[in-house]
């Protein structure tokens, strides 16, 4: 038996390929292009018959209500690309209506999905950056990248990313899962914590899951990332082996922390979270390499 072959070989998540990003206003939207409109966290969308569509900026008249901010995104295949923040209450017509991001995955095309994100992110960021947090200033949209700069003092702020570790521990023809107190009744995942100040990606992996389970790790090898747009995560995906230890849960942290056999798992994360693929794909791992045993 070896696992020393590198696990995984291709992303599994798609990135927008056609789109090109970039911070100059093309100027007024046109009738066509494609609106990420938001209220708070919600996304405009039109219910249709081959799933949910995003509106056309011809479309966004029909809400009766002037955004609070317009944000350039770039450009889609040869679509502008705009995000828009609208008033909380704006009402929608019949055939549209405001929707969560989770609730759209598989629902939105994965490149719209995957722009929602990154809109729903610029949105957020640019209200919350429109002061100085040195001097109290109000900023401005700096010219060539996106950022937001003090006239007064020149502090510039960045669109803030909290980069994350998962790691799926195996021992044998075992994975480590566990279940934090706010999880679904039943349902474990992988482990996973924000990497703090100063820490390096290897670091963070190692700490969190001794801290978490009690357990240590050797041998991490990436799997895969995945942007977390709620609020401004990147996930970082590992597998690692089993080194040594005893399962010990921290309290407050994890309710329960168990070694499951391949063939006997609890309930797992639903498929929009990079945990489901990155445990789907350590399982199929392990059981082509127990197969040729
Ligand atoms: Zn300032």
């Amino acid at each position: 038996m070896s696992f020393d072959a590198p696990p995984f070989g291709t992303m599994p998540f798609t990135a927008p390929e056609s789109y090109l990003g970039t911070v100059r206003d093309a100027g007024e939207p046109d009738a066509d292009s494609l609106c990420f409109a938001f209220q708070q966290t919600l996304l405009l969308v039109a219910d249709g018959a081959a799933g949910a569509q995003l509106p056309a900026h011809e479309h966004l008249a029909r809400l009766g209500a002037e955004p609070l901010r317009r944000l350039y995104l770039g450009t889609l295949g040869e679509r502008a690309c705009y995000a828009f923040e609208f008033p909380v209450d704006t009402p929608v017509p019949q055939d549209m209506a405001w929707k969560g991001l989770r609730a759209l995955y598989a629902k939105l095309d994965d490149s719209l999905f995957a722009l929602a994100g990154r809109a729903l992110q610029y949105v957020d960021w640019d209200r919350t950056h429109q002061f100085c947090g040195r001097c109290g200033t109000p900023t401005r949209q700096r010219e060539h990248e996106r950022a937001r700069e003090c006239p007064e003092c020149k502090l510039i702020a960045y669109p803030r990313i909290a980069p994350a570790v998962m790691c799926l521990v195996r021992r044998g023809r075992e994975i480590l899962l566990a279940r934090s107190p706010h999880f679904l009744p039943g349902m474990y995942s992988a482990l996973a914590g924000f990497v703090e100040p100063g820490e390096s990606l290897e670091q963070c992996l190692a700490r969190e899951v001794l801290e978490e389970t009690g357990i240590r790790i050797a041998n991490a090898r990436y799997f895969a990332s995945q942007p977390w747009p709620f609020p401004h995560s990147l996930m970082i995906a590992f597998v690692a082996d089993y080194a040594g230890g005893e399962i010990t849960p921290a309290p407050d942290e994890i309710e329960d922390a168990q070694w499951f056999a391949l063939d006997a798992l609890p309930k797992l994360p639903n498929r929009i979270s990079i945990a489901r693929r990155l445990i789907d794909g350590v399982m199929a791992e392990m059981t082509a390499a127990f197969r040729q045993e």
